[in-house]
């Protein structure tokens, strides 16, 4: 309150001084993290200390508040310029740096900082607004950095609620496509799989691959309608193959599924009704879940994992190797699948530096008897290396990108091998 009614006065009396009067919003990244795996003793000792050393930055005539959560407002009433804004922006980024010492651990924290420069006709809640704004851009850049308030980040927040809209219209009106990329054997190149991914028809803009919306149906928790659509769909897609293309070695079909709709949906009861209507086997099924969910490692997720388990379907980490996580869980958890992640094969091929480390990965795997399929895979070399090191299935644009579901269909018919290895 003091903070709103120190800001509301110096922009009152703001024609009168023509002094500079700017505000600052600080955000602490990841906050939530600190949270929910310390406690929240833990989170609000932080948060005083932050309050700390936010203070011991600044100067007497300025004012800092916590506004709510990990957020903190700071005003500088008379930073006649930008670059003196910026300066401090710059000062409040390096006091966080040093590590945090809270309940005996050092926790590493940074913040994204919004800053926004009134003008004579400014109002309270406007230049919060931007500050708030400036302050989001610089989280989406990736958090620890300050950004200046621009009115082209109107346009992008007005943007973001428009493709929210026409996202909520677009689950409504079933405006998604699954496209379907062929995982292969690596040993002869016949293909035993694929994985189903989903693209937007988006009436205007045509097709949009996953990064263009996903990010917003998790936040929205759209992703939770369209996750349960695309796994009916593709049971669905995949019974209908079986029974035009009849085959000896059944094919299998992988799902990504997202945390949101493990954890907001009865998944256990979505998948068996799934298989059910469609009428395959559940074998047939693997469900990609991402590894840093995973080092999660809660007990409910546990449980659900373990029910799904039970119902025949296989379990796949996706995206092995980025999530920086414990490997315990590897063993907690029933899997059975790893993918091992594109940047790591990258990097397989003989010559390179980088090989011993794909190579660990996949000793990893072999000794805990769990299936690798590599993803990514872009050329001959990395596909002979992988398969050299034991790697049996992979998939990649080398063999195939993602194909719609009648392309897809064409090459069951033609029973085509992909590529073969030399
Ligand atoms: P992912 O599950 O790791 O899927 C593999 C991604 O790598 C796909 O991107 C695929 O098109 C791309 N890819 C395949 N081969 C190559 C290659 O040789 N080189 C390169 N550079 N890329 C290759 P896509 O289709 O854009 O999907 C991105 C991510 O979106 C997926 O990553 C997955 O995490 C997510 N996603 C896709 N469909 C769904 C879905 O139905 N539900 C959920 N929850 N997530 C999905
Ligand atoms: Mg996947
Ligand atoms: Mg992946």
């Amino acid at each position: 309150a003091l903070f709103e009614d120190r800001l509301s006065h110096a922009l009152a009396g703001l024609p009168r001084t023509g002094g500079g009067l700017t505000v600052l919003f600080v955000d602490l990244d990841d906050f939530k993290t600190v949270n929910d795996s310390l406690g929240h003793s833990a989170g609000d000792e932080l948060l005083r200390a932050v309050g700390e050393r936010l203070g011991h930055n600044l100067r007497g005539t300025d004012t800092a508040a916590r506004l709510g959560g990990d957020e903190f407002g700071v005003l500088l009433e008379d930073a006649p310029t930008f670059t003196a804004a910026a300066e401090t922006a710059r000062r409040l980024l390096a006091a966080l740096e040093p590590p945090f010492l809270i309940e005996g651990r050092r926790l590493n924290v940074s913040a994204s900082i919004g800053i926004a420069v009134a003008d004579q006709s400014s109002e309270t809640m406007q230049l919060m607004r931007n500050a708030d704004l400036a302050m989001y851009e610089a989280k989406r850049r990736g958090g620890a950095q300050w950004r200046l308030f621009e009115e082209s980040m109107h346009a992008t927040a007005l943007g973001r609620l428009e493709l929210g809209s026409q996202l909520q219209r677009a689950v409504e009106e079933q405006q998604f496509e699954l496209h379907y990329q062929p995982i292969v054997r690596l040993s002869d190149a016949a293909v035993v799989g694929a994985e189903a991914l989903i693209r937007w028809r988006h009436p205007e803009r045509g097709l949009l691959p996953p990064k263009e919306f996903l990010p917003l149906a998790e936040q929205t928790r759209l992703i939770v309608q369209m996750g349960h659509w695309a796994l009916t769909e593709a049971c669905g897609t995949l019974a209908a193959w079986q029974e035009d293309f009849p085959r000896r070695d059944p094919l299998f079909l992988s799902v990504n599924i997202s945390m949101r709709q493990l954890h907001e949906r009865d998944v256990v009861e979505d998948v068996r009704a799934a298989l059910a209507e469609a009428e395959i086997e559940p074998q047939q099924l693997v469900l990609e879940i991402t590894e840093s969910f995973l080092a999660d490692e809660d007990e409910a997720t546990l449980g659900r994992l373990q029910r799904l388990r039970a119902l025949g379907v296989r379990l796949a980490v996706d995206d092995f190797g980025t999530g920086y996580s414990a490997l315990s869980y590897l063993q907690r958890f029933p899997i059975d699948i790893l993918k091992i992640d594109r940047s790591f094969v990258e990097h397989a091929r003989r010559a390179s530096t980088s090989l011993s480390l794909v190579r660990s990965i996949v000793q990893l795997g072999r000794s805990l008897h769990l299936e690798l399929v590599a993803e990514g895979i872009e050329d001959a070399e990395q596909a002979e290396a992988l398969l050299a090191m034991g790697v049996t299935s992979g998939q990649g644009f080398y063999f195939a990108e993602p194909l719609e579901p009648e392309r897809f269909g064409a090459l069951l018919a033609s029973d085509a091998r992909l590529r073969l290895s030399a």
